[in-house]
Formats: C-alpha cells, sequence, structure tokens
C-alpha cells in the first residue's frame, strides 16, 4: 500500500492545504496528515488537540485520509506510518529554499522521499499566518478556511473578545 504522509502546523488549516490533500489521494492509496507541534511556534492558535479534531471533521468526505498528531521527528513519523514519500504544497519560489533543504536533511537522515505538489494560482496566496492576521482584526475569513475551521475561528474570536471584556471591566 502506497502511503503518503503530509505534515504541517496547520494552524489553522486552510484551502490551500486542503486541495493539498485531495491531490495527493489521488495518488497514494493512503494519505496520513500529521498536524506537528512546531518548537518555534511558541504560542499557537489552536492546540494540538483541537487541530487533530478539527482537521478529522475537514477530511471525513475522504476516505483514504488519516489524521495523526506528532510531537516528534517527522522523520520517524514517516517510518511509523510507512510512507512512501513525504508530500509538501509548494506556493512559489519562497517556498522552494526551505523546503528543499527540509526534503534533503529528511533523506540524509532516513532515505525518505519528498514530492512537492504545485498549489493552484488561486489559492497560492493562502497562508495560515496571513489566515491568523485576518482574523485577529475580526477580517471575514470564510474564502480561505473549510466551513468547519471557520466555526471555531468564529468561536475562538467571541471568545476572546469575551476575556478582553472580562479585562477591562
Ligand atoms: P509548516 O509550518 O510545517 O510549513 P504549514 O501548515 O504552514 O506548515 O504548511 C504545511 C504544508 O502545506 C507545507 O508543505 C506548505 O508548503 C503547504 N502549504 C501551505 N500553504 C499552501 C497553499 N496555499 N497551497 C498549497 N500548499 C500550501
Amino acid at each position: 500500500m502506497k502511503v503518503g504522509l503530509f505534515p504541517g502546523s496547520f494552524d489553522p488549516f486552510h484551502n490551500g492545504h486542503l486541495e493539498i490533500v485531495e491531490r495527493a489521494s489521488h495518488l497514494f492509496d493512503e494519505v496520513v496528515v500529521a498536524a506537528l507541534r512546531n518548537p518555534q511556534k511558541s504560542s499557537p492558535l489552536f492546540d494540538l488537540e483541537e487541530r487533530q479534531a478539527m482537521l478529522e471533521q475537514v477530511v471525513s468526505h475522504l476516505p483514504s485520509v488519516r489524521i495523526v498528531s506528532v510531537s516528534t521527528l517527522l522523520v520517524n513519523v514517516a517510518r511509523d506510518v510507512g510512507a512512501l514519500a513525504i508530500v509538501r504544497g509548494l506556493r512559489a519560489v519562497s517556498d522552494f529554499e526551505a523546503e528543499m533543504q527540509m526534503a534533503q536533511m529528511n533523506n540524509h537522515l532516513s532515505g525518505v522521499e519528498t514530492i512537492f505538489i504545485p498549489t493552484s494560482p488561486e489559492r497560492s496566496f493562502l497562508a495560515s499566518k496571513l489566515v491568523r492576521e485576518v482574523w485577529r482584526f475580526g477580517g471575514d475569513v470564510s474564502d480561505f478556511v473549510p466551513k468547519v475551521v471557520a466555526e471555531h475561528l468564529a468561536a475562538k474570536y467571541e471568545q476572546r473578545r469575551q476575556s478582553q471584556k472580562g479585562d477591562e471591566e
């Protein structure tokens, strides 16, 4: 069975990510989406458990896709799930340098291959960081993320607003 591993922080998961998962599911018998705890990103918007729960809802229409959440070295996850290759999306040349370096490191560590799927032009501007920025200032992010994620973002925004109000009182 050919397994593809699609790792990312997915904080939050957006439509660019979804496109890559859907396209990877045509190439592999199974796609494992791994939500990673990124030690370089100290305070995530959603904790790992929330991200995993959301992802499970978002890919429920794709029977060959499974979600895991991990805070270990990616090559260990690739070995554990029996991945034929790590899948990464490429938006623009600016992604290339870091992705190339990571792919070479992972290949050196374990021999695992990385394949890149170029995003469609309509989604190449999408990035979790930008979605978070628009959300933080109350902007409408519903065009950029799956419905389930938009609902979680709205709930989180309300929660944050209430707690800020509480602080002011
Ligand atoms: P990381 O912090 O590990 O880069 P991200 O959640 O930002 O995690 O991204 C996970 C993967 O999704 C990466 O391969 C990234 O290049 C890809 N990706 C991010 N945004 C897009 C997009 N708009 N279109 C296609 N792929 C994307």
